[in-house]
């Protein structure tokens, strides 16, 4: 029994140096949540902008309602929505990861992301190693 101590007061140590900390998880929330607000906000303003959503934009400029600036403003509001709703998701996700406790882990290989990476892209769900590959 005794022989187990040093073991584990070891593992302990390398679970301590390994997991993010706290105060870490508290910004990457932080941040996560700004994000989030941010990106609601963006979703919101493009279907105001939006001709083919927003009827009441054609109403109020005729001129802008022909149908091909309409088609061509709508195409590429889609696709900005659809980079934001992704983006969405992988906020939403990785705040999901924070509260379970899962956040920082790779989900390929289940190594610890390096803070660094994490610093720069808080919504990585792979570490450097894993997203190369
Ligand atoms: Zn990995």
């Amino acid at each position: 029994m005794l022989a187990l101590l040093p073991l584990l007061s070891t593992i302990s140590v390398a679970m301590k140096r390994f997991l993010p900390n706290v105060d870490f998880l508290h910004q990457v929330e932080y941040l996560l949540l700004k994000k989030k607000e941010e990106i609601e906000k963006q979703l919101l303003k493009i279907e105001e902008d939006d001709p083919v959503l927003s009827l009441s934009l054609i109403a109020e400029s005729p001129e802008l309602g022909t149908e091909s600036w309409q088609s061509e403003v709508h195409i590429r509001t889609m696709l900005f929505r659809d980079n934001l709703q992704k983006v969405q998701e992988q906020v939403e996700l990785s705040l999901q990861r924070v509260k379970n406790g899962t956040y920082g882990s790779c989900l390929t290989c289940g190594d610890l992301i390096q803070s660094e990476r994490l610093k720069v892209v808080p919504v990585a769900t792979l570490c450097a190693a894993c997203a190369i590959r």
